[in-house]
């Protein structure tokens, strides 16, 4: 299933209260009440909230995005609903595409040719030598790393795409600024 992925742009952030962070996302009416998910569909997962459509904005003239639970398939998780993921216990990195594109922090050049990503998390830019964390380079919405990781599920990639409104809603949630990328598949 394809998702769009929120994290902090700072890879080292751990929310310090993640119950506080979901009451905010249902006071903005990110996120709404809790998915009564069956067991096979495992972690916390929540519908879309009443401001949902305000937050995210669709591409395309008619998308064919299914918004509630598929009463026929109840298991199915191929609708719109979010995932607060747990707090990982070290930095991942996150590939949401065979075909990475990133640019170094430092040169900005492109580097696109990502066979194997090193397990430090820290890369020498074959163009200018300068090492730099990946996570800051920027990924084109193709990969993130981080700690902590909210879900949107059923999104493809460019389908739709957050509006500023809701990165500064996050931002000021957890005083700390974010950033999203796509899933397109699971890797
Ligand atoms: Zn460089």
């Amino acid at each position: 299933m394809p998702k769009l992925v929120f994290h902090a742009k700072n890879p080292e952030y751990i929310p310090a209260n993640i119950p506080d962070i979901v009451t905010a996302l249902q006071n903005i009416g990110f996120i709404g009440g809790k998915w009564q998910s069956p067991k096979s569909v495992p972690g916390e997962r929540y519908l879309i909230g009443d401001s949902f459509l305000s937050l995210v904005t669709f591409l395309g003239c008619a998308p064919a995005i299914e918004l509630e639970p598929i009463a026929e398939k109840p298991e199915s998780t191929e609708f719109c609903h979010i995932e607060i993921e747990a707090v990982k216990a070290s930095v991942e990195f996150i590939c949401g595409s065979k075909h990475l594109i990133s640019r170094c922090p430092h040169c900005r050049q492109r580097h696109a040719n990502w066979k194997t990503l090193p397990e430090t998390l820290l890369y020498s830019c074959d163009k200018c030598k300068v090492e730099s964390h990946l996570s800051e380079y920027d990924w084109k919405n193709t990969a993130g790393c981080g700690h902590f990781f909210i879900s949107l599920h059923g999104i493809y990639p460019q389908e739709a795409i957050p509006t500023s409104h809701l990165l500064q809603a996050l931002q000021k949630i957890t005083e700390t600024k974010w950033t999203y990328f796509y899933i397109q598949q699971f890797v």
